[in-house]
């Protein structure tokens, strides 16, 4: 990327419409392509020093964010439960980013969205099915991985057994409901890359019918998280009309491959979820997180 000092007015318009890289120059953790790097103009004029400032104060919404969510989950379910949650959050939108860089797909990282959980954003669409599938898949295994480490923390740092089993439940299930096959979510994501590289058409289909379902679902349960996904898989599918056909398929091998990874990762969150409720004394999840 250049220095500020040689970029057009233009390119930091763009800058400022788009969320920027990290707030943190040594935030790793947040997965900043380029953050920090930037060099200050000798003389700029008053229009791109606004300018230049605004993308500072966009850069400081995913330390905000962060913040923001610790403290509303705080408020509700105390520090050492928030805290958890936000790592957990963390952990999983950071398997995405790692997904991103990994392939080579550029970044703005990922930011934390209070009442909402968290957003990893690549920085162009994806041109494979196979990044959309991999990208998506690394979340749930970054999450469900992290679960020992939980469970190790907790035990520590409450000295309860079935209170860290507790609190490596919670996220768990925060896992495996991201695995679910509704479009926004990972695992819808997963099964469109597979569903899509058979035929483009019944992957539009499996949006947008699973975006309907949500808003469905939503209206009768008074649930706005799932109005707000099946808003997400409508609007995507709208963004996205006629460039998703020309996304390169997976072949029939990798396409079974990646039914195979989610039907894995699917039976290990669940025997996890199984196992440590055992362990919590706990069947609902809910609880968990208030008892920790
Ligand atoms: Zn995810």
């Amino acid at each position: 990327m250049r220095p500020w000092s040689e970029r057009t007015p233009e390119a930091i318009r763009e800058a400022f419409y788009s969320p920027a890289p990290a707030p943190i120059a040594h935030g790793d953790a947040f997965g900043s392509e380029d953050g920090g790097r930037a060099e200050r103009p000798s003389s700029k004029p008053a229009l791109v020093g606004l300018l230049v400032l605004g993308i500072k104060a966009l850069k400081s919404t995913k330390i905000l964010g962060l913040l923001g969510s610790l403290l509303v989950y705080a408020l509700s379910l105390g520090w050492l439960a928030a805290g958890l949650l936000v790592a957990g959050l963390c952990i999983h939108e950071y398997g995405h980013v790692w997904a991103m860089r990994r392939l080579g797909v550029p970044t703005k990282g990922f930011y934390l969205i209070p009442f909402m959980g968290g957003v990893a954003i690549p920085a162009r669409p994806f041109e494979k099915r196979h990044e959309e599938a991999y990208i998506a898949a690394m979340g749930p295994v970054f999450g469900l991985a992290a679960t020992p480490l939980v469970l190790g923390l907790t035990w520590l740092l409450r000295g309860s057994l079935p209170h860290a089993a507790a609190a490596a439940q919670v996220l768990v299930f925060l896992n495996l409901f991201n695995l679910l096959p509704i479009v926004p979510l990972d695992g819808g994501r997963i099964i469109r890359s597979v569903v899509s590289s058979f035929s483009p058409a019944a992957g539009i289909a499996l949006a947008v019918g699973t975006g309907l379902i949500c808003g469905v679902l939503a209206w009768s349960f008074r649930a706005p998280i799932l109005g707000l996904l099946g808003a997400i898989a409508l609007l995507e599918v709208w963004n996205t009309r006629g460039s998703r056909c020309h996304l390169t398929a997976l072949s029939s091998r990798h396409a079974l491959r990646w039914l195979g990874v989610y039907a894995a990762l699917m039976a290990v969150g669940a025997a996890l979820l199984v196992g440590l409720g055992s362990l919590s004394g706990h069947t609902e999840v809910i609880l968990s997180l208030r008892d920790i």
